[in-house]
């Protein structure tokens, strides 16, 4: 745990008592401050209560009387569409509101410091898609690399449940949008953007507060260095305001399809090799095509985040190679659950909306297709350019009968359950075909999450295997 510095003996409101909600109180009273706690589900109180903790009721009037500040989780909204009527109230009261991630940066280097050899340091992953995969894609090679590492944030756990650091340690921290917009104080070492596309709008009233609220990773002062991905324009945008030039190497700019060779520092992915550039010369290089573990043009660009950002920690060229071999994916994004007489079995049950499916569609040659469950605004008429590798879609759930409708000429069947779906697919594939399950729908209307399904879509195949 990481005690929080800088309030011990005053008054702290957390607001959501959730998974980082319940550290951050731990992590205060650790640090002398007294927690004020609460949360409107009366069974997370209760768990709270549980442990040891009073909840006090933040909606009162005077609630804020002598709080020295308000902590809050990130599923709560804070500004749009609506602030929050505890948030609005110490807003209102002038009391700063903060966030774990705030409270980590200010308490995370400790005078044990000054003995180590090596300072800890600190990386943060955030952007649109990917964050995941790349935080974990950096744990794993500093693992093999036999770095102290740990990975928290929005994967794993929360920031302030972390161990305190060790000599050398480094922090990999995936930070959501939600953590970015409100955290006090944000100041990694190295800060990492994958990408931009339109996501949790409301909460950020538009694009441009969305944006804005990432690109607070790199405002305060900016980190040593700027891992930047530069596919769409606010990515070009934010790498040209943080350098002095295109020969300024404190920003590495990297891409999925784009050669990006007239850079002080870049690393770029195109046709399955992912190349380094310094200063005008390649000086490295990796064959990406058969890692089992990262398919397809995005994970590439997830490989190059990853790679840049343990290139900036010294690790050498081919010992991320390695590494990245040895990359088991993580579980529900374009993961290999099976293989038998040459059909690929994938789970990528994370696809929820139809950008992250095509995506799915793209990595793959022939794919025998399982999708649907809860269809979003729009069905999968976007889908229509990415389908020409669909051998043949097998619809269960919710919106089986419309994503039917818009397939149009592509062969499918309507299966209503992940048995029939499994069944069917795999009785009818191919030895080179994939069975690929990526629902380009929420799960709701069956499971409770996107975990569950992709659970069961693996139980299926391992059943049929
Ligand atoms: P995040 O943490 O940002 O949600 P994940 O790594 O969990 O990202 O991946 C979420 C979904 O997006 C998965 O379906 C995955 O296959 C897809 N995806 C992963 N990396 C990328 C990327 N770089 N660009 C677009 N889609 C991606």
């Amino acid at each position: 745990m990481i005690p929080v510095k800088g309030y011990a003996g005053q008054k702290v409101a957390v607001l959501g008592l959730g998974r980082s909600g319940l550290a951050t109180a731990r992590a205060l009273a650790a640090g002398g401050a007294e927690a004020l706690l609460w949360d409107d589900s009366p069974e997370a109180r209760a768990k709270a209560e549980a442990e040891g903790f009073t909840c006090t009721d933040l909606t009162r009037q005077a609630a804020f009387d002598g709080v020295a500040a308000l902590i809050t989780s990130p599923g709560i909204p804070h500004l749009y569409p609506n602030p929050n009527k505890v948030i609005a109230r110490a807003l209102e009261a002038g009391v700063p509101v903060d966030n774990d991630i705030g409270l980590f940066f200010r308490s995370f280097a400790t005078p044990e410091w000054d003995n180590f050899e090596t300072t800890p340091r600190v990386v943060c992953i955030t952007g649109s898609n990917g964050k995941s995969t790349t935080t974990a894609l950096i744990h794993h090679i500093l693992q093999v690399a036999g770095r102290p590492t740990q990975m928290a944030g929005n994967i794993g756990r929360g920031v302030l449940d972390i161990d305190a650091a060790e000599d050398g340690e480094v922090v990999v921290l995936e930070l959501s949008s939600y953590q970015t917009d409100l955290a006090r104080s944000l100041t990694p070492d190295i800060a990492v953007f994958t990408n931009l596309s339109p996501d949790h709008l409301d909460r950020h009233a538009g694009m441009g507060g969305y944006f804005a609220a990432k690109r607070r990773l790199f405002a305060e002062g900016g980190p040593d260095r700027a891992i930047v991905g530069v596919d769409e324009v606010e990515g070009r945008f934010l790498a040209n305001q943080l350098s002095e030039g295109p020969q300024d190497d404190r920003v590495i700019r990297i891409s999925s399809g784009s050669k990006l060779e007239g850079f002080g520092w870049s690393v770029f992915a195109r046709k399955g090799f992912l190349a380094e550039w310094r200063r005008g010369k390649q000086v490295a290089s990796i064959d990406l095509r058969e890692v089992a573990g990262l398919p397809g043009a995005h994970n590439h660009q997830n490989a190059c985040a990853a790679y840049a950002a343990c290139r900036s920690l010294g690790i050498a060229p081919r010992l991320i190679e390695g590494a990245l071999q040895s990359f088991a994916g993580l579980p529900h994004r374009s993961q290999i659950v099976g293989e038998k007489a040459g059909v690929r079995f994938i789970n990528d049950s994370k696809a929820t909306n139809v950008d992250s499916a095509a995506k799915a569609l793209q990595a793959f040659g022939k794919i025998r297709w399982i999708a649907g469950g809860m269809g979003k605004d729009g069905g999968i008429a976007a889908l229509q350019p990415f389908l020409g590798s669909v051998v043949k879609a097998y619809l269960i759930g919710h919106s089986a009968r419309d994503f039917a409708l818009q397939l149009g000429d592509t062969p499918h069947e309507i299966c209503e359950t992940m048995e029939r779906a499994v069944a069917r697919a795999t009785a009818e594939a191919q030895a080179g075909e994939v069975v690929l399950l990526a629902p380009a729908a929420a799960s709701f209307d069956q499971y409770p999450n996107f975990e569950k399904r992709g659970d069961d879509f693996a139980a299926q195949v391992k059943a049929l295997l």
